[in-house]
């Protein structure tokens, strides 16, 4: 595989008043060809101006750029539009589809802006269109479609011009739920059948997780993390990605280490070999726990949700620094609902051990 994006110590700032605020800071990004990468974040976290410099739409104030072997920072304004014509799918949260001409017309625009005759380029936008399933709204108005269909029109759209690079900002967010995942499983089977190397932006880690062969957690303009979805799932780095990602999310605790046992007040939970004594915060995933009659933790029973093929298990614990600590269990493990205490062993992989202070990953092995 051969690298389609690598963007190398990225910082970028803009003006506020007589200060500048720092957007992005050494941020580095290799995207192979081929690849989904999903840039996951909280609003305001810097995902639309990275895409936007991807997008070769903005530049840097430091760092270098490189798409497809060209060197984009070192392009003027000329080649630089050229580049974005020729090499870029971009796809907005708004459609930004052309009111007064129809389906078909706005899917030919970037095809005839490359130079492409009509008779050249209705074809392609017809089968892009066709693909999307909207071969029977070719001359409807943009306004005489759904949401989803006017989204799937933008994305014909970028499709058209068989980009190197597809970058998708946010595109999801306008759309009802059922659609909304109805519309990402179609952005994967497309990405799939065309290997376009794309980048998706989105604040929803189930998004991200579910569609992607890489994903970045941001924080501030910081990359926090980059990995395969369930790598950084299983080994988050610090307590901010431990928290971003997982629904429902993980629990949080305060607890304590003293000669390599963990400790949640009078509870000694789980053996952490070659952890120095230190009070720590303690995640444990929903997945975690295992309802074990004489389990060493111990909480207040308050009630059980039944979800099907799982069960929820909602106590309360004194160590919790959430109102309620949720377990997820198989519905095959009876649970007795009118008992007042509920009793857990822990699964050792799925609890993780932060630093009290900084919230870095504190390491411990599996004995
Ligand atoms: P996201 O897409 O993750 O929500 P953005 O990249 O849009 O984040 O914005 C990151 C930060 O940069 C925000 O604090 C935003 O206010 C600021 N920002 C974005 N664009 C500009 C701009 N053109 N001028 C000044 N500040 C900006
Ligand atoms: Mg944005």
């Amino acid at each position: 595989m051969s690298d389609m994006l690598r963007l190398q110590d990225i910082d970028k700032s803009y003006p506020m008043g007589e200060e500048r605020v720092q957007v992005l800071r050494q941020v580095s990004l290799t995207v192979q060809a081929g690849e989904f990468i999903s840039i996951l974040g909280a609003s305001g976290s810097g995902k639309s101006t990275l895409m936007n410099i991807i997008g070769c739409m903005d530049t840097a104030d430091r760092g270098s750029y490189s798409l497809d072997g060209e060197d984009v920072f070192r392009l003027d304004a000329r080649q630089l539009a050229a580049l974005r014509n020729r090499k870029i799918g971009f796809i907005f949260q708004r459609y930004h589809l052309l009111a007064q001409y129809d389906v078909l017309q706005n899917v030919m625009m970037p095809l005839l802006l490359r130079g492409f005759s009509h008779q050249q380029a209705a074809p392609l936008a017809v089968e892009s269109l066709t693909a999307m399933g909207l071969g029977d709204r070719l001359r409807h108005r943009p306004n005489q479609l759904s949401g989803g269909q006017q989204q799937r029109v933008a994305i014909a759209r970028a499709l058209v011009k068989t980009p190197n690079v597809l970058l998708l900002d946010e595109p999801l967010s306008n759309l009802d739920a059922r659609l909304r995942l109805q519309t990402r499983e179609e952005i994967r089977k497309i990405q799939q059948e065309t290997r376009v190397t794309t980048v998706f932006v989105t604040h929803d880690q189930e998004e991200a997780m579910s569609i992607s062969d890489q994903i970045v957690v941001m924080k501030d303009g910081i990359f926090m993390q980059m990995g395969r979805p369930q790598e950084v799932y299983d080994d988050p780095a610090s307590l901010f990605v431990a928290k971003f990602l997982g629904n429902p999310p993980i629990n949080m605790f305060k607890g304590e280490v003293r000669k390599e046992t963990l400790w949640l007040g009078d509870q000694p939970v789980l053996s952490v070999k070659g952890v120095p004594d230190q009070p720590v915060t303690v995640g444990i995933r929903p997945e975690g726990f295992i309802l074990t009659e004489n389990g060493p933790f111990a909480a207040s029973l308050s009630r059980v949700e039944v979800m099907g093929r799982d069960v929820s298990v909602i106590s309360s614990h004194p160590c919790s620094e959430n109102p309620s600590v949720r377990s997820i269990i198989t519905a095959e493990t009876p649970v007795d609902r009118d008992a007042g205490s509920v009793h857990f062993s822990l699964k050792p992989s799925k609890v993780f051990l932060f630093h009290r202070e900084t919230g870095a990953r504190i390491p411990f092995s599996i004995s």
